[in-house]
């Protein structure tokens, strides 16, 4: 007998919603989350449809597991701290070993990141994941993308560029030394939303961003909210090891026009300590837009719905 919705939900989407700060989880018309006084909500959205945003063949463990990061980190770039999360499930059918595995990677991912899952929406359709995460911070200290001004310096954290290079390999269409296989794999299934790296920006950053659709799309998103030039110089930008090695000259394209990474690309005044594993990449001054220095022929990051945009 195939499982009834109710039936599904109890089973295997129910059980991760304590916290302290969860009044009220799953089972009612809404979630009650209690907001510490003084902070604001911070909310946003993220739909991942499947070929279009994860190979077909994903492993439900890691879909789960990217679906909820990629939500996270833009808790992470606001600096907000992790509340709980919804998820919109759409499913072709009900699949007990899928669902186990996705529960399972579930259940992970809600742990490490502080996020109890609160509720959410199971329809039948073409498999997609929407993951909703909320997070609170002080009233007014968000990191929005609009505070940049000419002087600061502009940081990433970690290196650029994995996750892309994970894809290629994942999709076939790139082959690097096998020693290197995993660790891209990983960083594309497995990325990890700078949440603690956040969190503390929000006191010393003037601006930030996550890097989802690739380093230089999202420079020029904070350089248009700032209306400020951003000069990224290309020697600087931190390539991993693995990346460096496997993919030759490849790589600093994937480095800067590869999306995926959520990393978290910010700016800092003058005078501001570097936090640990982040890395200046390039300066803030006056005019508009991006510029990259030692870079011909870069594409900037996947849109979604630009013509010739290559879905990933
Ligand atoms: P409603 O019809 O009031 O929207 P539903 O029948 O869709 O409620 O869901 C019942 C309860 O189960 C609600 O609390 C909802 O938030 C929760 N829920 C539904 N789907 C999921 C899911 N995939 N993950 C977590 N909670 C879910
Ligand atoms: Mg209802």
């Amino acid at each position: 007998m195939p499982l009834s919705e109710f039936q599904l939900i109890q089973r295997y989407f129910a059980s991760l919603d304590s916290a302290p700060q969860v009044a009220l989880g799953v089972g009612d018309d809404c979630a009650l989350l209690e907001l510490p006084p003084g902070e604001q909500l911070a909310t946003s959205i993220d739909t991942m449809v499947s070929g279009v945003h994860f190979p077909e063949d994903a492993r439900p463990e890691d879909l789960a597991w990217r679906a909820v990061a990629a939500a996270a980190s833009d808790l992470a770039a606001m600096g907000a701290d992790p509340l709980g999360m919804t998820l919109a499930l759409t499913l072709p059918d009900a699949n007990e070993r899928w669902l186990q595995g996705f529960a399972e990677g579930l259940a992970k991912v809600a742990e490490v990141f502080a996020l109890p899952l609160v509720g959410g929406d199971t329809t039948r359709g073409p498999l997609a994941v929407a993951v909703q995460v909320m997070g609170s911070l002080p009233a007014g200290s968000a990191l929005l993308r609009s505070g940049a001004a000419a002087g600061d310096r502009l940081c990433i954290s970690g290196t650029p560029g994995d996750a892309a290079a994970g894809l290629a390999l994942l999709q076939g269409r790139w082959q690097p030394p096998q020693e290197f296989e995993d660790y891209l794999r990983q960083r594309f299934y497995r990325p990890v939303p700078r949440i603690t790296l956040g969190r503390s920006l929000r006191e010393i950053a003037s601006a930030a961003i996550d890097v989802s659709d690739g380093l230089l799309a999202d420079a020029g998103h904070i350089a248009y909210s700032s209306g400020v030039r951003l000069a990224i110089d290309a020697a600087l930008v931190p390539l991993s090891p693995a990346l460096a090695a496997a993919a030759g000259g490849q790589a600093l394209q994937w480095a800067l026009a590869g999306g995926d990474d959520y990393e978290l690309l910010f700016t800092l005044p003058a005078g501001v300590a570097l936090p640990a594993q982040c890395t200046v990449i390039g300066a803030v001054t006056s005019g508009d837009g991006v510029d990259c220095l030692d870079s011909p022929g870069i594409a900037t990051g996947y849109e979604h719905f630009r013509s010739g945009g290559q879905p990933v």
